[in-house]
């Protein structure tokens, strides 16, 4: 089992991930609270996969299981969606002194997270992710969130889980187009703060070679989350480091409606045409943006910046949220494995696009 350590000043607590763990989440989960009742919140794809199977393991632990089920999609994480969950875990008499697992992807988790951070002022939560996305990235750093119609994640919190469990063996039910959204995040990772990670997703073969190694590609990721999370858990400085690729990205989301784009593929054209510029510009090392392109290659992923309107990508990043008055911070790539934080003009903005 590997094991990972969160320590931040008003929390502690461990991220383990192993293959074939759902075996175990209830005596794992019984390892830090001990009451009867506990209460799931899962989506409709993730229970009818998974559901059954948690339920004996947590009865068989002496828990006492209420589940929880929204519609799979970004959709859940709603205001609407958000209210039926508050009225679900009322009706089954929720208590301050229970707990609330997160049982899915980061639609779940978000939505979970900001349950638990807010019903009856808090209550504790555990996190069982079991998308590569989640895996790797949202179950990490204590975000929580969801979405209003001005945009996503408009409405949240700091919130820390009790607890990640994470069974990569859950992955091999993800629909593919998931598992390649997530691994842009993967690649992610790599470029900003690890040429080992980034060497060894260029080195696997097979997607075999892939899988046999994926508990210490998703151990390497979450490893890389605490550390930026520590340093930087409230996202002021170099937090930011994580957003590599996002800027661009979101704008290609946004400028095709959210739905021609996966995230991950916006991140993947974000990543790759950010790092053409600024290698041009002489600020990343000569060859890393066709590095970057070649691993994004492998992991069918696109990198090339679709057609699009100049003045409505402008908007879309005159926008976003990461941008504060007059400027905007950039994140570049040194090198694989090297990233820094540059800070421009926004009007500046239009030489790296
Ligand atoms: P998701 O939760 O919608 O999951 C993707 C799909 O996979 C869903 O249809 C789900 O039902 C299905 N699924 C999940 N696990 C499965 C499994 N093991 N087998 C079969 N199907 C499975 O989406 P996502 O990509 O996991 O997460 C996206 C969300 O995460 C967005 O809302 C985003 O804002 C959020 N996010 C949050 C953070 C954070 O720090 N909190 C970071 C990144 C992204
Ligand atoms: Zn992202």
């Amino acid at each position: 089992m590997k094991k990972l350590k969160i320590d931040l000043p008003e929390k502690q607590y461990d991220i383990l991930i192993e293959k074939g763990l759902r075996r175990q989440f209830g005596s794992e989960i019984k390892k830090l609270y001990t009451n009867k009742k506990i209460f799931i919140i899962t989506d409709q794809n993730v229970y009818n996969i998974y559901g059954e199977e948690f339920e004996k393991d947590l009865k068989s632990n002496g828990f006492e299981p209420y589940f929880t089920v929204v519609e799979p999609g970004e959709k859940s994480k709603s205001i609407a969606v958000l209210e039926s969950v508050y009225d679900s875990l009322l009706d089954k008499e929720i208590t301050r002194s229970d707990m609330i697992v997160a049982l899915g992807g980061g639609v779940v988790g978000d939505l979970t997270g900001f349950v638990a951070a807010t019903l009856l002022r808090g209550i504790r939560f555990m996190q069982i992710p079991t998308s590569l996305l989640a895996q790797i990235d949202s179950s990490v750093g204590g975000k929580v969130a969801v979405n209003l119609e001005k945009g996503k994640n408009l409405v949240g919190n700091f919130y820390h889980p009790d607890a990640v469990l994470i069974d990569p063996e859950m992955l091999l039910t993800l629909e593919k187009r998931y598992f390649y959204d997530g691994m842009a995040e993967v690649i992610k990772y790599g470029c900003i703060k690890s040429e080992e990670l980034f060497r060894m997703l260029e080195s696997y073969v097979t997607e075999e070679e892939f899988f046999d190694n994926i508990d210490d590609i998703i151990y390497r990721c979450c490893d890389i989350k605490r550390a930026v999370v520590e340093e930087d858990e409230k996202d002021t400085g170099n937090r930011m480091l994580l957003n590599f690729g996002h800027t661009l990205g979101h704008a290609v989301e946004k400028c095709f409606g959210y739905e021609k784009y996966t995230h991950g593929e916006g991140v993947a054209i974000g990543m790759y045409n950010i790092t053409l510029r600024s290698e041009a510009k002489g600020e990343t090392e000569a060859g890393v943006a066709e590095s970057i392109k070649s691993l994004l290659v492998k992991y069918k992923l696109p990198y090339e910046m679709p057609e699009m309107d100049e003045e409505e990508v402008k908007k879309a990043i005159g926008l976003d949220k990461k941008s504060s008055s007059g400027s905007i911070t950039l994140i570049l790539v040194k090198r694989i494995g090297e990233s820094y934080l540059k800070k421009i003009a926004k009007e500046e903005i239009v030489d790296y696009i």
